[in-house]
C-alpha cells in the first residue's frame, strides 16, 4: 500500500509540474495567519491561566538537535519554543508542552526508567530540564512530563539489587529491602505476564515485556520513593504529569483492577496537590468510553479521549463516513454523550482530546492524503472541550505508523535545511510524506500548518470553546451538518460544522439562536465563510463561529 501512494504522488507530483501548476498559484486561504491576508475575524487572545491548555506532545530524541549529535534534545526544545509559542502570539500559539519521558533509561523511548531524579544524558542535565522550565514559563506555556509508575526498567537498581539478592537467596529473600519493591512470586501465577528470576523459582510480574518489571504499588516504601522523586520533579518546576499506563497500575493486561487504579490515582492527585494545588494530572487509560468515564471518578484531572481519536475513532469515521455514522448529527450526539458521562463522574472533568500520539498511526494517515479531511479532522478535536494534544509533526500532516519508530520520525522542519534535523530512531524505515515540510508550509498560506495555527487561535481567542457546556443544536436536519453551544461564564458561542465536501447554507436565525454575527471560521480550502442576514455560508469543510 505504502509503494502505490508514493507512487500516485511521484506521479502527481509529475504532472503538476508538467502542467506549469505550483502551490505559488494556490488560492490564498482566508484562515491563514499572516499580515497580508483578507481574514477579518481576529480578536485579542484570551487566555486565562488555568488548567485548560492546549498542548503539544513531543519526543524529545526526535525533535530538535541542539548540538549536532544526530539527537533530539531538551535545549533544542528550548530553542524551538518560539515556534510553539513566542509569549507574544506568535508561534503555534499552544499553551502547554507534555514531554514523553526524559529520564535515563536504556531504551530509545525511554518508557522503562533507571534512575527517576535525573535526565538521560541522551537529552542533556538537569540544569538544561530546569532552563526549558523557565523558558516555557516565561511563555506562559506549562510543562508536563511523562510519568512512569507502573514499572521501572529491569535494569534499574532497585530491580538489579532485588534479583540479585534472590539469586543469592533463593530460599528467603525477602529481607531484601527491594524485594516489597516488585510483584515477586514463588512458582509462577496462572495468570499475568511473570518472568524468571535466574535459575531459581522466583518470577516477577512484567505485564508490557520482560525489560519492563511492575512496581508493587501496594508497598509502602515505594509509595515512599514515588512521593520523593514527585516532590523532586515539582520542586524542578513542572507542571504535571501525564501517567503512563494508568490501566495497568493493578491487574493484569485485560484484567485491570479499577477500584484499585482509582485508589491509586487518588492517592498520587492528593499527595500532589499538597504540594502544588494546581498540579495538572491526565493519565492514560487506553480503554473504551465507558471505561474511561470510570476513571473520572478519581481525583485526577484528566485522561485522554481514545474513543474520539485514532484512526477508527469517532471523529476518522464520521469524515470517512465508516463505522458508526451515516450522519453529522449521530456523531455530535456523541459528543454531547461524552460529555454527560464524564460529569455524571467529576463534575470538574477536564476531557484530554487528540487525534494521534506516538502510539497510534500519525492523524494524516486516516485520510489517505485528502488534505481538505486532515485538516477538518483537526479543526473538529481543536474546537472541542477540556484540552487538546497535538503530535509533534501533527501540524504539518506528518505521515507515519505500523511499527512504532515509525511513529516517532523526525520532525520535517526542512527538506533543504539541516539545522536541528534529528536522526530518528534506529529501526525506523524511511518516510514518504504526503505533505511538506515546515518551512515551506510556512511561506503557503493554505497549508495545515495555517490551519492548525488559525484553530488554536480560536481557542486562544474564545475560552467558551475549552470550557463552555455543550447543548447540541438539535433542530439541524442536514446530515452533513452539526452545530453546538458552548456556554462558559455568561457567554456563547455556537459552532456550525460542514463535515461534507460540499458547499452548504443554512438559516440561523439571529435572536432565535441568540447570536450576533460571525466571530471567526475554519476552512479547509481557504474559501471564506459567509454570514448574510441570517444566512451563513460554509465552503466544503468548514467550522463557523458564531457569538
Ligand atoms: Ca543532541
Amino acid at each position: 500500500m505504502k509503494f502505490l501512494r508514493r507512487s500516485f504522488f511521484a506521479v502527481l507530483a509529475f504532472l503538476i509540474l508538467l502542467s506549469g501548476c505550483s502551490r505559488s498559484n494556490a488560492p490564498v486561504s482566508a484562515g491563514a495567519v499572516s499580515s497580508d491576508d483578507s481574514y477579518p475575524y481576529y480578536h485579542d487572545l484570551n487566555i486565562i491561566d488555568d488548567n485548560y491548555r492546549t498542548y503539544y506532545e513531543i519526543f524529545v530524541g526526535s525533535f530538535y538537535d541542539s548540538d549536532g549529535d544526530g539527537m533530539g534534545d531538551l535545549n533544542g526544545v528550548t530553542q524551538k519554543l518560539d515556534y510553539l509559542n513566542d509569549g507574544k502570539g506568535g508561534g503555534l500559539g499552544v499553551t502547554g508542552i507534555w514531554l514523553m519521558p526524559v529520564m535515563p533509561s536504556p531504551s530509545y523511548h525511554k518508557y522503562d526508567v533507571t534512575d527517576y531524579y535525573n535526565i538521560d544524558p541522551a537529552y542533556g542535565t538537569m540544569d538544561d530540564f530546569k532552563n526549558l522550565v523557565a523558558e516555557c514559563h516565561k511563555r506562559g506555556i506549562k510543562l508536563i512530563i511523562d510519568y512512569e509508575l507502573n514499572h521501572t526498567s529491569s535494569q534499574n537498581p532497585w530491580f538489579q539489587a532485588a534479583t540479585d539478592y534472590i539469586v543469592k537467596n533463593p530460599e528467603d529473600p525477602t529481607a531484601c529491602p527491594y524485594f516489597s519493591y516488585y510483584n515477586f512470586t514463588k512458582g509462577k501465577p496462572a495468570t499475568g505476564n511473570y518472568y524468571r528470576v535466574g535459575n531459581t523459582n522466583w518470577y516477577y510480574e512484567a505485564e508490557f515485556t520482560s525489560d519492563m518489571p511492575d512496581l508493587n504499588l501496594d508497598s509502602s516504601t515505594v509509595r515512599d520513593e514515588i512521593q520523593k522523586f514527585t516532590d523532586f520533579w515539582l520542586a524542578a518546576g513542572v507542571d504535571g504529569f501525564r501517567l503512563d499506563a494508568a490501566l495497568h497500575f493493578y491487574g493484569a493486561v485485560g484484567a485491570s483492577d479499577t477500584t484499585k487504579n482509582i485508589a491509586f490515582l487518588n492517592w498520587f492527585s492528593d499527595y500532589c496537590k499538597t504540594i502544588k494545588p494546581d498540579v495538572y494530572i491526565v493519565g492514560e487509560v487506553w480503554g473504551n468510553a465507558s471505561t474511561i468515564a470510570q476513571y473520572y471518578q478519581s481525583d485526577a484531572t484528566s485522561f485522554f479521549n481514545f474513543p474520539f481519536s485514532q484512526k477508527d475513532g469517532f471523529i476518522a469515521d464520521v469524515l470517512n463516513r465508516t463505522g458508526l455514522f451515516t450522519s453529522a448529527q449521530a456523531y455530535a450526539k456523541e459528543l454531547y454523550g461524552w460529555q454527560l458521562m464524564m460529569q455524571s463522574n467529576n463534575g470538574k472533568a477536564i476531557d484530554a482530546v487528540f487525534l494521534g500520539n506516538h502510539d497510534t498511526d500519525r492523524a494524516a494517515e486516516y485520510f489517505s492524503g485528502d488534505e481538505l479531511k486532515t485538516k477538518m479532522a483537526a479543526g473538529m478535536y481543536l474546537t472541542m472541550g477540556g484540552n487538546a494534544f497535538i503530535y509533534y509533526g501533527e501540524e504539518i500532516g506528518m505521515t507515519g505508523g505500523g511499527k512504532d519508530e515509525n511513529k516517532r520520525r523526525p520532525m520535517l522542519w526542512s527538506v533543504s535545511d539541516t539545522a536541528g534535523m534529528t536522526n530518528g530512531p534506529a529501526g525506523m524505515t524511511s518516510p514518504s510524506y504526503l505533505y511538506d515540510a515546515l518551512d515551506q508550509q510556512i511561506q503557503e498560506s493554505d497549508s495545515i500548518y495555517h490551519y492548525y495555527q488559525m484553530a488554536v487561535r480560536l481557542r486562544n481567542e474564545n475560552p467558551e470553546i475549552a470550557r463552555g457546556t455543550l447543548e447540541i443544536l438539535s433542530d439541524i436536519s442536514d446530515p452533513d451538518l452539526y452545530a453546538v453551544r458552548k456556554s462558559y461564564n455568561g457567554s456563547q458561542l455556537i459552532l456550525v460544522y460542514n463535515i461534507s465536501e460540499s458547499a452548504k447554507t443554512l438559516e440561523l436565525g439571529k435572536s432565535q439562536y441568540g447570536y450576533s454575527g460571525l466571530r471567526g471560521y475554519l476552512s479547509a480550502n481557504g474559501e471564506a465563510v459567509g454570514l448574510s442576514g441570517d444566512e451563513l455560508q460554509l465552503p466544503p469543510m468548514s467550522i463557523a463561529v458564531l457569538k
